[in-house]
């Protein structure tokens, strides 16, 4: 049999199954643990979009509604919508430039296809694992660009090297960092300078506050240089649904005309009732609910930090993430103060160094549990003594 030889190259997500192994064990002794470390979200979906669901789908039932495949590159009313909502946020974004997805998840993959084997890929650390993963499966060369305390966990741009592609999460996870006009327009010439194509994650854009942008494409030539990832699952409760878009624009060399035919040949859309229901996210209802959904994660990373802050802990500031990425104490590994959290005060976190090894020596805590469970782990972290 043949193998794909790279997944000897990526190995096993083992920080993550580590920490998942423990909570389960502990969980079968008897433990109460606090989950701090889950990336999903907790809220259920709302009316407005369950209530389209459904009645997308009775209408499937009826042979005068009954729809088959959708379009491959997502229904045309979805991509109207989300090109408004760029003229709103003050990028111009045409709807033939947007393709509906199954989530953000994917596309940091598919996207690998664009550029053929053997693509240089400039990958900030710590920054969500699945970057470095799916260039690893592809037999891609990775350059990590390591972020710090010391700058503050904000990237940029090396000056040294070329690359095909830059992946820039913002905000990040796990930082939560989130990057300024300033510091996007250096991306932006960076880019442009040198040739490379920024893959901008936008997965938590939503969550952008304090006028910082909310996509590459408000960034004068980014259109030139940028193909951007957006989802529905952490601002509107998706995870589970599934739906994201990634816009390729026109300007980008010929790549708008290739993912029009590899979508040809890998893919046959979304389902209809799945992007009926991320319609209503642009409805003034589905607006009202998303931003109220946000507020609660935001004010669980805030009651998190306030218990970090009185324990004596430093973390990552800001204001634009359902994260909170804090330093451990004593000069503990990442692993070691995980585990001893676990151990002692019953609250899974995330080790840094499952972002990679950037993130060594710190821990994120997800803001995405219910607030019930917020408070009662801040009560324990701002108590905690090393
Ligand atoms: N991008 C980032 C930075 C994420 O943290 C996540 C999920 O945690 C995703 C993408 C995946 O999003 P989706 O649910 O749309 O696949």
């Amino acid at each position: 049999m043949k193998y794909n030889d790279n997944f000897n190259a990526l190995g096993e997500s083992y920080v993550f199954s580590k920490l998942n192994a423990l909570v389960k064990k502990k969980r079968a002794q008897g433990e109460t643990i606090i989950d701090l470390g889950v990336g999903d979200v907790r809220l259920p979906l709302f009316d407005v979009a369950t209530e389209k669901m459904s009645t997308t789908s009775l209408d499937m039932a009826r042979e005068d509604t009954f729809l088959g495949y959708p379009p491959a590159e997502g229904i045309p009313t979805l991509r109207e919508k989300i090109s408004e909502r760029y003229k709103t946020e003050g990028a111009s974004v045409d709807m033939d430039e947007i393709f509906i997805s199954d989530g953000a998840k994917g596309e940091i993959g598919n996207v690998l296809e664009l550029f053929g084997p053997k693509a240089n890929a400039l990958i900030v650390t710590p920054c969500y694992p699945a970057y470095a993963e799916a260039n690893t499966l592809y037999g891609n060369n990775i350059t990590f660009l390591p972020t710090s305390k010391e700058n503050e966990f904000r990237p940029l741009p090396p000056y040294r090297g070329t690359f095909d592609i830059i992946y820039l999460c913002v905000p990040n996870n796990p930082t939560g960092v989130t990057l300024g006009k300033d510091e996007l327009e250096e991306w932006v010439n960076y880019a442009l300078n040198t040739g490379a194509v920024i893959i901008f994650d936008g997965a938590y854009s939503d969550f952008s506050t304090d006028g910082y942008p909310t996509s590459i494409y408000q960034i004068q030539g980014a259109k030139y240089c940028a193909i951007e990832i957006r989802s529905f699952s952490k601002s509107f409760g998706f995870t589970g649904i599934r739906c994201g878009y990634t816009v390729i624009p026109k300007t980008l060399g010929e790549y708008n005309r290739l993912w029009k035919r590899r979508l040809g040949c890998r893919f046959n859309g979304v389902s209809y009732i799945t992007q009926k229901g991320a319609e209503t996210f642009f409805s003034s209802e589905g607006q009202k609910q998303a931003i109220k959904r946000i507020k609660y994660y935001k004010t669980n990373a805030e009651i998190l930090k306030i218990a970090l802050k009185k324990a004596g802990f430093w973390f990552v500031n800001g204001n634009s993430s359902p994260y909170v990425f804090a330093k451990c104490p004593d000069n503990l590994s990442s692993e070691k103060f995980c585990e001893k959290l676990i151990d002692d005060y019953k609250i899974a976190a995330t080790p840094g160094n499952a972002f990679g090894e950037g993130g060594e020596g710190y821990f994120r805590l997800s803001a995405f549990p219910k607030r019930e469970d917020i408070l009662a782990a801040s009560d324990i972290l701002e108590n905690l003594k090393f």
